[in-house]
């Protein structure tokens, strides 16, 4: 099995709640999200940094992220606005060395849970991952909403 998780999401030896996959990318639920419907989406070709990324593989990964966020959109999240966020290195609190785009909800009002759940993480990881049926069910009702 591949020593990155996210490769061996990629490589489907390790289970996710997929939302979409095509030949170069595959979007998937984040086992441990900051809010519900946080999704990420990666390449599947191994890669830490943005500029590993061909200029192909860099367009494509936002232009499903695009997708994806459509969906989002007109999924019962109904979010009032959505981040686009890639933590590119270490520094930057990349935990995942593969690089990923996180989708994430975000709604009027918010910014007190939002900041709450991102200081709060390190504890919901140590809880454990989110239910793999309420994962699914999440990346179903974005499923269905992609165009
Ligand atoms: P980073 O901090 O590197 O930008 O984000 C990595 C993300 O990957 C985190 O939000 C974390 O919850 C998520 N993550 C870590 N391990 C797994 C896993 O095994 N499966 C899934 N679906 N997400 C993961
Ligand atoms: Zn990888």
């Amino acid at each position: 099995m591949s020593s990155c998780i996210f490769c061996a999401i990629a490589a489907k030896q390790v289970p996710a709640s997929i939302v979409y996959e095509d030949e170069l990318c595959v979007a998937f639920m984040d086992i441990f999200p900051m809010r519900p419907a946080h999704i990420l989406v990666i390449n599947k070709r191994h890669a830490q940094y943005v500029h590993e990324l061909s200029a192909t593989e860099r367009a494509h990964l936002f232009e499903v992220g695009h997708n994806i966020s459509q969906a989002l959109r007109a999924s019962t999240f109904q979010p009032a606005a959505i981040h686009f966020n890639i933590n590119d290195g270490k520094a930057a609190h990349q935990t995942v060395p593969h690089v990923h785009l996180h989708i994430l909800p975000r709604y009027q009002g918010d910014t007190a849970r939002f900041l709450a759940g991102a200081l709060a993480k390190p504890l919901l990881m140590l809880k454990g991952p989110l239910k793999r049926e309420l994962l699914d069910q999440q990346a179903q009702e974005i499923r269905k909403n992609l165009r």
